[in-house]
């Protein structure tokens, strides 16, 4: 027990441990008692323990994790280990629980859920995609059933009244994605019988870091419909004829594409001298940025993928195709321009909000996460939160070897090739963590070349993928993935039914090669931890070169290295330095690029829970009617006496409530053109944050009042048709398609998060 303690006793940085530790016997002892037990006698037991108000006292609190423990036992088979148990009190104090791949944080977040929910408060668990919620809520299914607290999930596919149903359980298994849009489109809702999502309560985050860092900027955008974009098939064809680098240059860290001043007259002489900057012209300019941004830093097969006469994105961090997804739409357009494609409607945005501000109206946040140490500051900084880091309940022995450096990529490749060579023939299972998906095509056809048969992981859907990557740990098995593909999966050694596992674990268990280090070390050590899950044997190493896009964008001035042997690797230790160095200046950017979109959201998010502030009022406490009979004494008492109070209730609702949407919609599209004028403005001589918030403070200025007046114009008009009001006749109207989408809030950056996201298209849902 002694050395067992020691090794769980908590890592600097984490929050102390010693509190859960402490009561270990004790739940060991209640778990003797409860053994004895029947189901139904559990069942009362859980019942009891919410019989009162959070938070557990610690007795409350060990019969609480006992009682999950036999739960667990009896109905998954599966008897939490100390670590779990550890890892769900952690979660039930509001942290984030740091527990490495395969050490169960699946079960340990349903421990915690069942802990919240006996206590009446409404549980939503949310998992990084649609795949995740659903496996997750019914893998723990039989365990919420003996316990008594009701789960439900929801996918893209779900339909109101299942979402509706999987809100109304006690534990909610969502995406975060669905669960944003959900939440979005509650908000056009004009009656309380149409609204969907419950009062937020607790949220527990699994792969914390991935949804509360890497994704937190990417704002959920709810858009109503329009017609088609234009096409610019005339400006994708100028641009297509500049000479990179003499008509434009793209900047080196390929964020930004610039014409020269050769390329400006080029295309003003093109379009028939006219002069791009000139006040009335800024359309034009727009224009051929925008196409010259399609053709020169978005990829075909990097970026996007055509299929099927669409445009689709590729999701550079999952390296998998988002379906459904798109840029803002003048970029899409000139995507499709560029590509001869026939352009996709156009929406105008209704509203959005940013993972960051979904996350924070819960007012319980936890979460797990195989990382959380390495962005404690963020979750601190962001979201009040701090992490609690579990050592493993079986130590880790996984041999993590040096970083082998060479000086180009080609050297780089021979060398990975023939490292996969050498450790294949021994049978031994190898795992390559590319960066993107063109990256693991072009190493696939290598390895195939050399003979080396493997399976690669590309832009499937994520059951697919979960498949996939289940089978990584197969005897003898290549399988070559981007970084996130596949995430969630467990890779048992001798394949996902362990058939072969002695003769994997003599191989040395899984190997990783990480074909270039990542943006941030984090992502390193997620991929590493693929490897050596629950005390297997297991082996990593990262292979990179001078060439790597880390470096010759962070450090583009680093020459001069010495070459040590013949096939170019530098063995330098100052050298390998610098690849730390650069990864530290990307964690930097990434950081920054965090706290800048944090900024810029934060003075809208204020302005948002204003309008939504008095559209809860509208449609819960009758606000509309009470300021209408107000400003429009004489119409509101003619119009009840004609129709009723509760038609003119009804009206005042519609009329009202269209004004304020309306009213958001336009300042959001003011915002929006700010922000991207800004942009365009460029960057460098002003504070870009404070130019944004010296207009959009007093663009909002007076926005209540002007929706009242204009609900008052609107009111003065209603007619009475067969005993009605006609408010649509008056101008009421509401969109009559809205889709949904994640926008990267950087609409002309490139980087690894410059994720569009386009996922449905459903108005009232079904
Ligand atoms: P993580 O999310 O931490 O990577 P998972 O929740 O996916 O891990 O669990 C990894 C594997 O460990 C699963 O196959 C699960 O069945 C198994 N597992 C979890 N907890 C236990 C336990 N207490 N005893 C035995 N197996 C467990
Ligand atoms: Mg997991």
């Amino acid at each position: 027990m002694a050395e067992g303690v020691r090794r769980l006793l908590g890592k600097p940085g984490s929050v102390s441990l010693q509190p859960y530790i402490k009561l270990l016997k004790t739940i060991e002892e209640r778990e003797e008692a409860l053994r004895k037990l029947s189901d139904a006698e559990l069942t009362e037991v859980a019942t009891e323990l919410g019989n009162a108000e959070l938070p557990y006292d610690r007795d409350d609190l060990a019969e609480l994790c006992a009682l999950g423990r036999e739960a667990a036992r009896r109905t998954l088979g599966e008897r939490p280990f100390d670590t779990q148990l550890i890892g769900m009190m952690a979660l039930l104090d509001g942290h984030v629980a740091e527990m490495a791949t395969g050490e169960g944080k699946t079960l340990t977040g349903a421990l915690a859920a069942v802990g919240f929910a006996l206590r009446g408060q409404r549980v939503h668990v949310l998992s990084v995609n649609d795949y995740l919620a659903r496996r997750d809520a019914e893998w723990m299914r039989p365990l919420y059933t003996l316990l008594g607290v009701e789960v439900g999930w929801i996918s893209q596919e779900s339909t109101t009244e299942e979402r509706r149903a999987a809100y109304a359980a006690d534990i909610t298994y969502a995406s975060v994605s669905e669960l944003g849009f959900d939440v979005l489109r509650d908000r056009l809702a004009t009656d309380v019988s149409e609204l969907v999502v419950p009062e937020p309560n607790v949220a527990i985050i699994d792969e914390a870091d991935s949804v509360l860092v890497d994704e937190a900027r990417v704002p959920l955008v709810l858009a109503g419909a329009a017609e088609p974009a234009e096409s610019d098939a005339a400006m994708a064809e100028l641009v297509r004829r500049l000479r990179p680098g003499i008509d434009y240059k793209v900047d080196d860290d390929g964020r930004n594409v610039h014409l020269t001043d050769t390329g400006i007259n080029v295309v003003e002489k093109a379009l028939g001298g006219v002069d791009l900057f000139s006040a009335e012209d800024t359309t034009l300019l727009s224009r051929v940025n925008l196409a010259l941004h399609a053709h020169a830093l978005l990829h075909r097969d990097v970026h996007y993928v055509v299929r099927d006469g669409k445009v689709r994105l590729i999701n550079e961090s999952r390296g998998r195709i988002a379906l459904l997804q798109r840029w803002p739409d003048g970029l899409q357009a000139a995507v499709e321009a560029k590509e001869h494609l026939t352009p996709s409607e156009t929406g105008e945005v209704l509203d959005s909000i940013t993972v960051q501000s979904l996350v924070l109206r819960y007012p319980i946040r936890c979460g797990m996460t195989g990382t959380a140490m390495a962005v404690a500051e963020q979750l601190r900084e962001f979201y009040e939160l701090e992490g609690a880091v579990i050592a493993p309940n079986k130590p880790n022995i996984r041999i993590d070897e040096e970083d082998r450096l060479y000086a180009t990529a080609e050297e780089k490749e021979e060398a990975v090739v023939e490292k996969v060579k050498e450790v294949h023939a021994t049978g031994r299972p190898i795992l390559i963590g590319t960066q993107d998906v063109a990256e693991s095509e072009r190493l696939a056809k290598r390895l195939r070349r050399a003979g080396l048969e493997c399976v690669v992981l590309n832009a499937k859907n994520d059951a697919e993928e979960a498949a996939v990557i289940a089978e990584a740990g197969t005897y003898g098995r290549i399988t070559v993935s981007t970084q996130m593909a596949g995430r969630g999966t467990d890779i048992r050694l001798g394949g996902s039914d362990m058939r072969d596992r002695d003769r994997v674990v003599k191989t040395g268990g899984l190997y990783v090669i990480g074909y270039g280090r990542y943006p941030s070390s984090r992502l390193d050590d997620q991929l590493r931890g693929r490897a050596g899950r629950q005390g297997d044997p297991g082996g990593s190493v990262f292979y990179v070169s001078v060439e790597d896009d880390l470096i010759t964008t962070n450090l583009p001035e680093a020459k001069g290295y010495r070459v040590s042997s013949a096939d170019g690797e530098i063995t330098d230790p100052a050298w390998k330095e610098m690849v730390n160095h650069a990864q530290r200046i990307a964690e930097g950017q990434l950081l920054e690029l965090h706290r800048n979109t944090w900024r810029y959201n934060q003075i809208i998010d204020v302005q948002r829970s204003v309008v939504l502030e008095q559209r809860r009022a509208v449609l819960h406490e009758d606000l509309g009617s009470r300021q209408l009979a107000v400003d429009c004494p004489e119409t509101y008492q003619r119009l009840v006496e004609e129709v009723g109070e509760e038609e003119v209730a009804r009206a005042a609702r519609l009329v009202t409530l269209y004004h304020l949407d309306r009213g958001w919609a336009d300042h959001n599209a003011f915002l929006a053109d700010l922000r991207e004028g800004i942009h365009l403005r460029f960057l460098g001589r002003r504070d870009p944050l404070d130019e944004f918030n010296r207009d959009a403070v007093p663009a909002f200025k007076g926005f209540l009042d002007e929706a009242r007046a204009r609900a008052a114009e609107m009111f003065e008009k209603l007619e009475v048709v067969d005993g009605r009001l006609d408010v649509a006749a008056a101008g009421v109207k509401r969109p009559s398609t809205t889709w949904t989408y994640m926008v990267q809030d950087q609409p002309f950056s490139t980087d690894l998060e410059n994720i569009v996201g386009r996922v449905k298209n459903l108005m009232g849902r079904d």
